[in-house]
């Protein structure tokens, strides 16, 4: 009927359909809480971008990212959660239930929240860098670094990311890159020094990509063009693997100035549990954590987060009925 809002009520919400949402809601229903899952517009989270899984603890032989999430999903609604096709665009949390809004214009009211909104990979932003992304281009080392055995791979950023993923990728490559903008970076010392002595690392100053360098049949990478940030002069360099390691965004818009975000924007969670600053909020996953960003470890706080949110449920329940004694 026009003007009639529909409204889903829970005691449990989890924004978010990725390995932190979906762990989160299979203890959540398996607790007996009949959790609703509000999957946003990528359902299954980043894992659906990805193919070949070699690291998620459990399976032998490679698994696909897709169907990975599929199982995930398909577990949690067979032990009692309720999908929601939606994206949230509103979030009221000043007082329970917390009350958030869908796009579709669905009303969801809850005793308790979990946050699994996840990152986005920052890229370049090149029309190339897009169309060599799963052919070489790549955002995670950790993921892909193993898929570059023995070839040439370099590095974008400056951060402590681009200087880890430098590290990491020695492990399978003795040609490593790193290709920064300005002449010193951002990295923590240790970390620099660690960089700095590696003899198969090396690094070009001054340069950014101008473009990502397709060849064969089929198509992959093969090179990058770099443009020097004084001169503006262009170089190519012959790599077979990109990985771009300019930072992350969390997907924390909604939660600005209602919850404590960090400089970076992640939610702030109490030091060993999922708790964010305001009672009955908690969050996992890669919105909160942005240094080990792995489905496994996603999954984990997932577990933690309908761990803690039960818990705080059983003590206000403990409280309301002492109040009525
Ligand atoms: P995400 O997977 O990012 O899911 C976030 C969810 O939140 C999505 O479902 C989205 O729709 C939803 N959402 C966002 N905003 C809203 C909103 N406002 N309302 C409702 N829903 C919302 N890790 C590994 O361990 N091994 C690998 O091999 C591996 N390979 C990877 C390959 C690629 C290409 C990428 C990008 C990542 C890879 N990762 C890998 C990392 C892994 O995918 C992430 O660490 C993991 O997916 C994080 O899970 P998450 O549940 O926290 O968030
Ligand atoms: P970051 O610290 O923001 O660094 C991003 C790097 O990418 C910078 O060097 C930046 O260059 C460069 N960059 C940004 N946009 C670019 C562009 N368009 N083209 C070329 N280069 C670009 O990001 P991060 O390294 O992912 O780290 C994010 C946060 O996580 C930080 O707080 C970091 O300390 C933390 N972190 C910690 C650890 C650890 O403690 N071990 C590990 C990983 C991450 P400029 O320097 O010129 O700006």
């Amino acid at each position: 009927m026009p003007g009639m809002t529909n409204t889903v009520s829970t005691r449990l919400l989890v924004l978010g359909s990725g390995p932190a949402g979906l762990t989160a809601a299979i203890y959540a229903a398996r607790a007996g809480l009949s959790p609703v899952v509000v999957q946003g517009i990528q359902p299954g989270g980043q894992l659906t971008t990805t193919t070949d899984v070699e690291n998620y603890p459990g399976f032998r032989d490679v698994i696909q990212g897709p169907w990975l999430v599929e199982e995930m999903q398909a577990q949690a609604e067979h032990v009692g959660t309720r999908f929601e096709w939606d994206h949230i665009s509103d979030a009221d949390l000043t007082q329970r239930p917390f009350r958030l809004t869908g796009d579709s214009g669905t009303v969801y009211l809850c005793d308790t929240l979990v946050i699994a909104t996840g990152a986005q990979a920052k890229w370049l932003g090149l029309a190339s860098e897009e169309h060599m992304k799963g052919k070489g281009a790549s955002a995670c080392a950790t993921c892909d670094g193993f898929f570059y055995r023995g070839k040439k791979v370099a590095v974008i950023g400056g951060g402590n990311t681009a200087v880890e993923e430098a590290l990491y990728l020695t492990n399978h490559s003795h040609d490593v890159t790193l290709i920064h903008r300005r002449d010193s970076l951002r990295a923590e010392k240790i970390l620099q020094d660690r960089l700095f002595a590696h003899p198969n690392i090396k690094i070009i100053w001054h340069s950014e990509v101008a473009e990502f360098v397709a060849g064969g049949t089929p198509e992959t990478l093969v090179g990058l063009d770099l443009r020097d940030t004084r001169t503006g002069a262009i170089q190519r360099i012959d790599v077979d693997g990109a990985f771009v390691a300019i930072g992350h965004s969390p997907a924390t818009e909604l939660f600005k100035g209602k919850l404590r975000l960090d400089s970076d924007g992640y939610i702030e969670c109490e030091t060993g549990s999922t708790r964010t600053t305001i009672a009955g909020v908690f969050a996992c996953g890669d919105v909160m954590d942005k240094l080990y960003r792995q489905a496994v470890t996603a999954a984990g706080t997932g577990c933690m987060a309908a761990l803690d949110a039960e818990r705080f449920m059983a003590a206000m329940e403990f409280e309301a009925l002492q109040a009525a004694e």
